[in-house]
């Protein structure tokens, strides 16, 4: 039965406790043991898909098609496990669940209440597959004090009394602001934290501090005295160059060692750290620097596309080059030429979107990339886009254009290359949907498999015919061009299995001009990058020599 480690934050938020739960996922995996991440969220959304992701970052979706927050990107980035549906819950999933339970009768009259019916649900939740690992890590998001997070703590902390002693433990984030002018870190705001969740029942057995300057031993020992944890449980988390560097940084300050210390096990299983110290040296010693362009037009808020982000910079560590990415608003060049934003780069992106805002000047960047010869990834919407490029304005079809933003303005104006799909085959049962299944769960979300042409540059690329990837969307390429394009050079090269829905199309005659409908940035590591990502990398660093 595996262990289960709860983290909780306080203090304020955006503390990188997600980036600490995947680093110890990562830390415990080096000893030996298997791991589960999983995220309980406050807030009242059912899940994240319908949540702007300017809010809200972007939208991590699973193989099993849960769409879910973004910290389970970073679990699996660090820890190569595939998260599931059942590794991310919300408030608004818990009350949906407790609420059909009520109308269905399955109370049996009962008077429903916050304890025990929504605090039973969460733990139920908890323990979904608690035989499969070792450890389970719990991540609850929000700060220890929000209204809305209380039915959670009143959960786990329920749930450690319900397991055998010495099963649970308890690891909070903090934050040790500096004062200035006295030249001290004040750890007040610490104990005031600990002293909140121990309010409710929870006392922690390991601290985590952030800070932005060394902590002094004194001070360690001050929290621990004054928190009520040991010494040697209150760990540093300093300020790092790179994410990736957050396993190596918090081994070193003894997060590992204190959380099984914690559960009593001793003599600890040395850790094995080869991994992340190959991962640490690509990214400290890059033998050279490529830029590329993200054209999308959720550029102010770059969590919206975290894990793109993550990738190129995967695929610059594969090819040992630093990656640059500028962020390049795509409704600035709607209207007018795209040459002066995209001159200078190595390699350009357009990444996934909705709705028709920017999508003009996504196209230019398409155009720009297919005739100067820039290598090209376009992702989901930025596949569409280059599709309804190739058909515009090299197959004459001049008013091609997706029915998503026919559907958006209500006015029938292009010639729908990008069709919304009503039905479709997942595995071996058919899906189906009605037009009016606008919005929430309405996607073909999820891993499907693809086929990809013998001989193609994916195909090489991939190093197999048969791949497997993850989606989210609503359109689709309307095979009923294919002929028309593939005559113009652009080949379909790779389709789902019943050859009815393309999923990759590339330029016959371009040094790298690749879109695919699936979300490849979803599936890469630092320590395994995305070979579609590596080989972008690999195309920029071409072209950097070139220009
Ligand atoms: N809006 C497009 C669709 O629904 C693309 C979605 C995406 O890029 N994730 O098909």
């Amino acid at each position: 039965m595996a262990r289960f480690i709860f983290i909780t934050g306080g203090v304020v938020s955006s503390l990188g406790k997600g980036l600490a739960s995947a680093a110890l996922g990562s830390l415990l995996q080096a000893r030996g043991y298997t791991v589960r991440l999983r995220k309980l969220d406050p807030y009242l959304n059912v899940d994240p898909g319908t949540m702007s992701p300017f809010e809200h970052g972007e939208v991590f979706v699973t193989d099993d098609g849960a769409e879910t927050d973004l910290d389970l990107g970073h679990y699996e980035r660090f820890t190569g496990v595939a998260a599931r549906m059942t590794d991310s819950i919300s408030s608004g999933r818990v009350y949906s669940t407790v609420l059909e339970k009520e109308r269905r009768g399955d109370y049996l009259g009962k008077t429903i209440q916050v304890i025990p019916h929504v605090t039973n649900e969460i733990k139920d939740f908890i323990s979904i597959g608690e035989d499969e690992v070792d450890f389970m890590l719990c991540e609850i998001g929000g700060t220890v004090g929000d209204i809305e997070g209380l039915p959670f703590f009143e959960a786990i902390r329920q749930f450690s009394q319900d397991k055998p002693r010495g099963q649970c433990i308890f690891m909070h984030l903090t934050l040790l602001p500096y004062l200035a002018a006295s030249g001290e870190l004040k750890t007040k705001p610490t104990q005031h934290s600990v002293k909140e969740l121990r309010s409710i029942g929870i006392a922690p057995d390991v601290l985590v501090c952030r800070s932005e300057h060394p902590i002094p031993e004194r001070e360690r020992e001050k929290i621990g005295l004054f928190c009520n944890v040991r010494k040697d449980a209150v760990i540093a988390a300093y300020d790092l160059k790179s994410i990736y560097e957050a396993p190596l940084a918090y081994h070193a300050q003894g997060l590992d060692q204190a959380v099984l210390d914690a559960f009593g096990i001793a003599p600890a299983p040395a850790p094995n750290l080869t991994v992340w110290h190959d991962v640490a040296d690509r990214i400290h010693n890059p033998e050279g620097e490529v830029r590329v362009a993200i054209v999308g037009k959720y550029t102010q808020l770059e969590d919206a596309y975290k894990s793109i982000a993550e990738a190129l910079t995967h695929g610059g560590m594969a090819n040992r080059v630093k990656v640059r990415i500028d962020w390049v608003d795509a409704e600035l060049f709607d209207r007018e030429d795209a040459a002066p934003y995209l001159e200078g780069f190595h390699a350009i992106l357009v990444p996934g979107g909705f709705g028709e805002r920017g999508t003009e000047g996504k196209i230019k960047a398409a155009q720009f990339a297919r005739e100067k010869g820039v290598p090209y990834l376009g992702i989901c919407l930025g596949m569409q886009m280059a599709v309804i490029e190739a058909a515009r304005n090299v197959a004459g079809l001049t008013t091609a254009g997706s029915e998503e933003f026919d559907h958006e303005a209500g006015v029938k104006r292009f010639e729908p290359v990008v069709y919304h799909l009503k039905e479709w085959v997942q595995g071996n049962k058919t899906v189906a949907r009605k037009s009016s299944d606008a919005k929430g769960g309405t996607m073909r979300l999820g891993a499907y498999n693809a086929t990809l042409r013998e001989g193609s540059k994916v195909a090489e690329i991939y190093g197999t015919t048969a791949i497997e990837e993850r989606h989210r969307h609503r359109y689709e390429v309307d095979t009923k061009y294919r002929e028309q394009l593939e005559a113009t050079g652009l080949c379909f090269t790779g389709m789902s299995p019943d050859g009815k829905l393309p999923e990759i199309v590339e330029w016959k005659d371009h040094p790298w001009f690749i879109g695919v409908q699936f979300h490849p940035e979803l599936k890469s590591k630092p320590f395994a990058p995305h070979p579609l990502f590596a080989d972008f990398i690999r195309a920029a660093v071409e072209n950097s020599r070139l220009v």
